[in-house]
């Protein structure tokens, strides 16, 4: 495989910014090798500078459930360049947008469109401080809700011990009010809100793990999670950035069949362009200025071309659910391909709809912890196998496979080929 190009753009990328990225999970750091620059991607292929193509299993990290450059997508996002890229004032397609989400969502009874993911976690805690006036907030270890501040926490083995923070540059007063408990560990959650009791504003939680590789919810978990907050009154955050249209139309509250009190809605509510959302409650949402006191805003939230995106991407699914029953067919196809490696006693596959992950560790992945248990050497070498036959997948153990709807049969066919050859050497 030639790299020439991409290779030649990573050294100048390297001088201009800071390891050559824009999001460090891009810089293939954990797999090794230099990162592929792209030129462009089309249905479920993805092109590299110097001409090399991929199957694409990376979807911009979740945006890309429809496949890549999705002609009515590209068509609705052309059309609304045309009459303007921004105004800063209302228009008719947020209006729009925000029904199709209710629609899709009804606990989302009120809402705002930000512009990222990060954006909607951070104002939906804000939200449920203001609206609990409690300052604590209880996160999982491995769950990932974008970098604010608040949420670069790192916690010692034990889970009432103090977190401190996990990136340099922020302050550890920044942190203090940020507990971490242990995924599906509902003794974790309980023992803090006896420890805090009545000083937690809320419980985040991404309702299925995809920052650690994907961990899915024990069965009562999440049933647990909302009886728990609503006794100590505390608000039930759910982060389906990754999960939201995906896991399910209605994302993981429909999945599961349970509803929390605010929900954050990222990457495909975007359509591949930069939208976040955050809703739920209206009692809840009204606190939101120019409403009530919370303060919140962005001068390009609800951007006319990033909605045009959203909503043709939304409508889309609507129209067609049945999208979602071919993305299990093809997932389960590709996870039935992992079967020698698992045989083998090699790793651990987690599966749900379009979302899968290949941890290289023989045991049960159930949390930050026991994911940390996976041979990342071994992944690496995958990586590359995958790669150097054609693949791309996430350059990172800790990460999804992510399907689309352009994914076709053989594709999968062949990517199962592929899997199958590099457990059989
Ligand atoms: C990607 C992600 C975020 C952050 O979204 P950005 O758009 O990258 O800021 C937050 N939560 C989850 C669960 C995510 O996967």
């Amino acid at each position: 495989m030639r790299l020439e190009k991409s290779e030649r753009l990573y050294e100048k990328a390297c001088e201009l910014m800071p390891g050559g990225v824009n999001s460090p999970v891009r810089a293939f750091r954990s797999v090794g090798g230099s990162p592929l620059f792209i030129d462009r991607a089309k249905g479920s292929r993805i092109y590299d500078t110097d001409g090399n193509e991929f199957i694409d299993y990376v979807g911009s990290w979740g945006p890309a459930i429809l496949g890549h450059a999705r002609q009515e997508v590209v068509e609705a996002v052309t059309k609304a360049c045309e009459k303007g890229l921004t105004f800063g004032a209302p228009t008719e397609q947020e209006v729009v947008l925000a029904e199709l989400i209710r629609e899709l969502m009804p606990g989302m009874g009120m809402l705002r469109l930000v512009s990222s993911g990060t954006e909607a976690v951070m104002s939906a805690i804000r939200v449920a401080r203001g609206y609990t006036k409690r300052d604590k907030i209880i996160k999982f270890r491995g769950c990932y809700h974008g970098h604010s501040d608040g949420l670069l926490v790192k916690a010692g083995s034990a889970v009432i011990s103090n977190t401190i923070p996990d990136s340099a540059g922020v302050p550890r007063s920044y942190t203090d009010n940020t507990l971490v408990a242990d995924y599906n560990d509902i003794g974790s959650v309980q023992s803090l809100f006896e420890q805090y009791k009545g000083q937690i504003a809320a419980v985040i939680v991404e309702p299925v793990a995809a920052n650690m590789g994907v961990v899915l919810p024990k069965p009562g978990f999440l049933e647990s999670l909302r009886i728990l907050t609503k006794e100590q009154e505390a608000l039930l955050i759910f982060d389906e950035v990754i999960t939201g249209f995906r896991i399910a139309l209605g994302g993981a509250s429909a999945f599961f069949n349970i509803q929390p009190d605010l929900t954050v809605l990222g990457k495909i509510v975007g359509g591949g362009m930069p939208i976040g959302a955050y809703g739920g409650r209206k009692d809840i949402m009204q606190l939101v200025a120019p409403l009530g006191d919370v303060y919140q805003a962005g001068t390009l939230s609800g951007n006319p071309v990033a909605t045009a995106a959203g909503i043709t991407t939304l409508s889309i699914l609507k129209n067609n659910p049945e999208i979602y029953q071919e993305l299990e067919r093809k997932a389960v196809l590709l996870k039935e391909a992992f079967q020698p490696g698992i045989t083998a006693g090699l790793i651990t596959v987690n599966q749900v709809g379009s979302l899968q992950s290949a941890f290289f560790t023989s045991a049960e992945v159930y949390d930050f912890n026991s994911a940390l248990a996976s041979d990342t050497k071994k992944y690496a070498e995958f990586f590359h196998h995958m790669l150097e036959n054609g693949i791309y997948i996430a350059p990172a153990q800790f990460e999804a496979i992510f399907l689309s709807d352009a994914h076709t049969e053989e594709d999968i066919r062949y990517t199962a080929g592929v899997v199958r050859e590099y457990f059989s050497m």
